[in-house]
């Protein structure tokens, strides 16, 4: 379980997080909307301490992040980014087995195990010993939600991670996302997919100008927004 309360953040006198609070179940799906510039990438680096916050707290069950040693925090919590920034000089097993053996420790006969195992399961069994040159967009974000997921985190973020993706590689990449919901993760993901967070969000989140202006089930936020502010950005997005 997720609790974030009263997150405040700057970069120097710009205030960029005021008093950000929400709360995300355990294997819930928590959809983050909001204009550009609106924070959004900022409170996840918060999330895993890419980001200091100036004050507020973040706690994973119960316990605060923001006490919690780097190296425990990135097994609990997995990250993957609009620019999907794989090794380039490794190849796709490579990058996935190269964050166990240093993440987690683990032996190379074991890590190779787990990463064939990961990447069988976002459908590139046959693409592993490709370089992330020799693999499309679709599939180099695969290998990264790949890498993140072989660590087990309890949390899951993600960052427009659809964004730089031809269209017709995005569904593939949506739906392993979609999947990963069902598999019983905490996830939460920003998006521009509005059509992805109604579907699968338990609850979307609507930032602007740092704030939380509106959160609730996808059904309230989509098809009964209170603030004149949602209302104006999902009129311009849909
Ligand atoms: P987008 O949808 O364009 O990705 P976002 O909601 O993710 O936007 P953030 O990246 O969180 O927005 O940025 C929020 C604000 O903080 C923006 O005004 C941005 O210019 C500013 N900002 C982000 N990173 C820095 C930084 N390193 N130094 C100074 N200001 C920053
Ligand atoms: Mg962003």
């Amino acid at each position: 379980r997720l609790d974030i309360v009263g997150l405040d953040m700057a970069y120097g006198d710009f205030k960029v997080l005021r008093g950000v609070s929400l709360q995300a179940e355990a294997g819930t799906i928590t959809c983050v909307i909001g204009p550009s510039g609106s924070g959004k990438s900022t409170l996840l680096r918060c999330l895993n301490r890419l980001a200091e916050p100036v004050s507020g707290d973040i706690r994973l069950d119960g316990q605060s992040v923001l006490g919690m040693k780097p190296d425990l925090l990135r097994r609990r919590v997995g990250m993957v980014f609009q620019q999907f920034n794989l090794f380039p000089d490794h190849t796709a097993i490579g990058n996935v087995e190269l964050a166990l053996r240093e993440v987690q420790g683990l032996s190379t006969a074991e890590s190779r195990r787990i990463a064939e195992e990961r990447l069988a399961e976002v459908g590139l069994a046959t693409r592993m010993n490709h370089r992330p040159i020799d693999l499309s967009g679709g599939q180099q974000q695969r290998v990264a939600i790949a890498r993140a997921l072989a660590l087990k985190p309890e949390l899951m973020l993600f960052d427009e991670v659809t964004s730089a993706l031809d269209p017709e590689l995005v569904k593939g990449v949506l739906n392993l996302m979609a999947r990963l919901g069902k598999s019983g993760m905490t996830m939460v993901v920003v998006t521009h997919e509005m059509n992805f967070a109604r579907r699968v969000a338990d609850q979307v989140v609507f930032m602007d100008e740092g704030r939380v202006v509106e959160a609730g089930s996808p059904d309230a936020i989509f098809d009964n927004p209170q603030s004149p502010r949602l209302q104006r950005f999902l009129s311009e997005m849909l």
